[in-house]
């Protein structure tokens, strides 16, 4: 039997819209009573912390260093450094970001569509606390049988043993499993090394490399292949 595996953010979960309304509020307490504007602050924000996830997925820094850093250094770029409003947004940005509640565009339907038929998985790098707190404050949470979380298993997507340890959990074939994701080594390159099948969620339309087999630009486009 056919099983399918998700990523959780940016595939499911709008990380970018449910960054963004976080920092929206943070800036009206944290930001604008020191005088900066989230115009300056986000645009600057965005490059860090993209800049330091790849370090972190690279396992060049740590997961401490990456959620207070993002912060410290785009108040450094500002030239307004400060290292307790550093720490404050990091803890107040870790607390609310994870509630919020904005998914990809059609990813119910799909979700609705797929899981009558298949058992959906779930197969996330990042941090156990939050992607519970995601599952439980939106509708996703009802959709998978097994979620993979690479803090809790102590290894990240690329990494082949984190899709087979996902295969032995989920009782999956090989040959039978999909997984579906934005990122191209993590939810694509990395399933096929591993044996399995994989689909480019290729949300923001980037030209598609060619070692990539499959790739939609719309969630509801799976419908074509499940
Ligand atoms: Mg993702």
């Amino acid at each position: 039997m056919t099983h399918i595996f998700f990523d959780l953010d940016h595939t499911l979960w709008d990380f970018e819209a449910n960054s963004k309304s976080t920092l929206v509020e943070l800036a009206d307490e944290y930001l604008a009573p020191k005088g900066i504007l989230l115009e300056e602050f986000f645009p600057i924000y965005k490059d860090i912390n993209a800049a330091l996830w790849k370090r972190w997925s690279m396992n060049d820094i740590d997961q401490v260093t990456l959620r207070v850093s993002r912060f410290a250094l785009t108040l450094e770029a500002l030239k307004k450094p400060d290292a307790v409003l550093a720490d404050e947004l990091s803890v107040q940005y870790l607390k609310r970001a994870p509630f919020k509640t904005q998914l990809m565009p059609g990813a119910l339907e799909i979700l609705d569509y797929l899981s009558p038929k298949y058992p959906l998985h779930l197969i996330t790098n990042g941090f156990k606390d939050a992607a519970e707190v995601k599952l439980k404050s939106t509708p996703l949470g009802s959709y998978f049988q097994e979620v993979i979380v690479s803090e809790v298993f102590g290894v990240q997507k690329p990494h082949p043993s984190i899709f087979q340890f996902s295969l032995e959990k989920t009782g999956a074939n090989l040959e039978k499993a999909w997984m579906i994701g934005d990122n191209l080594d993590a939810d694509v390159r990395g399933p096929i090394t591993a044996g399995w099948n994989a689909i480019y969620y290729n949300h923001f339309q980037q030209p598609k490399p060619e070692d990539i087999p499959f790739e939609i630009h719309h969630l509801l486009e799976l419908k074509k292949f499940f």
